[in-house]
């Protein structure tokens, strides 16, 4: 619709495992749970692996990054909710076998149903909610929750929720926005999520796909850490402080409060996507998607 590359985050992953996993140690099943950083390496400590001392450590693991925690301190501090919670889950395509994209709200409530296939699409259910808890990310009561939240919408909403019961692949979390002062402590640096997420509508993916380009140039290129972590924030953050501003407003968007809240989201999205402003909303998406000029630093990275 905006002129962007829709790639589905599992296929991404994918994509980037099989490109580099001849050069990269991939270890899936663990987690870091303690990381001392002495100012000339870091020792890092396994939940399963034997300690090992690398000479920086780069967290990228996330909206609720562990890496993130350990150094920068429980995710309260972190962590700024914006007043919605949100599932995702796949299920059959139920836009009538059409590509795209489309939405019903009610005050508080929104469902929106993506097709990513003729046959397969996802849906997309955002309501007011504070954060999550442990006790809410045990997939049966959330899925009991989310029947009852949603439950006496129409449209197609029936649906969905008779496909949420079979679904075996949902994902719950609270919107919310990560704020840290700086990027890095000592030779401890974020990326992504982990460093400056928003849980939906700040262009995550592109962010920490640019945030990880520009991190590893940086890296090869200066004398110590510090100096390429300094030059990464510097780059980055006025980028990922524009990104976060979507994400922020997107529970609004998807499930404005108030019915009056609705009908006016209603008219500026007509208006922004009528055929008199000739494109305007796709615009806009396009240019917060586009608004950084990726650095050429020749070589490989270029
Ligand atoms: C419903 C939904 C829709 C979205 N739609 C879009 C979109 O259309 N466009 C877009 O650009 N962005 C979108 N996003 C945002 C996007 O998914 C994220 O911004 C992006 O995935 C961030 O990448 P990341 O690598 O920083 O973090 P993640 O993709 O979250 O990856 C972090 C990885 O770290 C792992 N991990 C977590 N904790 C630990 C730990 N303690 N130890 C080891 N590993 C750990 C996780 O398993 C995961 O593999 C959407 C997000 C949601 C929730």
């Amino acid at each position: 619709m905006s002129g962007d590359v829709e790639i589905l985050r599992g296929d991404l992953g994918r994509i980037l495992h099989e490109r580099t996993r001849g050069e990269v140690d991939y270890r899936f099943g663990d987690r870091i749970t303690r990381l001392d950083d002495d100012g000339r390496s870091v020792k890092v400590e396994f939940e399963r692996a034997a300690a090992e001392t690398y000479d920086f450590v780069v967290g990228a693991d996330g909206l609720h990054s562990g890496v993130r925690a350990l150094v920068f301190g429980d995710e309260s501090r972190s962590l700024r909710h914006r007043g919605y919670r949100i599932a995702s889950f796949g299920l059959p395509n139920l836009l009538d076998g059409r590509r795209g994209a489309a939405s019903f709200c009610e005050p508080g409530r929104g469902v929106c149903l993506t097709a990513t296939s003729p046959g397969e699409g996802r849906a997309l259910l955002v309501s007011i909610g504070g954060p999550i808890t442990e006790e809410d990310r045990d997939p049966g009561p959330q899925k009991r929750a989310l029947a009852a939240r949603f439950a006496g919408m129409g449209w197609r909403v029936p649906r969905v929720l008779e496909c949420l019961k079979d679904a075996a692949n949902l994902y719950v979390d609270a919107i919310a926005t990560v704020h840290v002062d700086r990027y890095a402590r000592g030779r401890v640096v974020l990326l992504g999520d982990a460093a400056y997420g928003g849980t939906l509508g700040g262009q995550g993916t592109s962010l920490a796909m640019v945030g990880a380009y520009v991190l590893a140039n940086e890296l090869s290129l200066a004398s110590d850490p510090a100096a390429a972590f300094a030059r990464y924030e510097a780059r980055i953050r006025p980028y990922a402080t524009r990104c976060q501003r979507g994400a922020a407003r997107a529970g609004g968007f998807f499930a404005p409060r108030t019915r009056f809240g609705v009908a006016l989201r209603d008219v500026m999205y007509g208006v922004l996507t009528s055929r008199a402003l000739g494109g305007t909303f796709e615009r806009m998406v396009r240019a917060a998607a586009s608004d950084f000029a990726l650095p050429r630093y020749g070589g490989a990275g270029a």
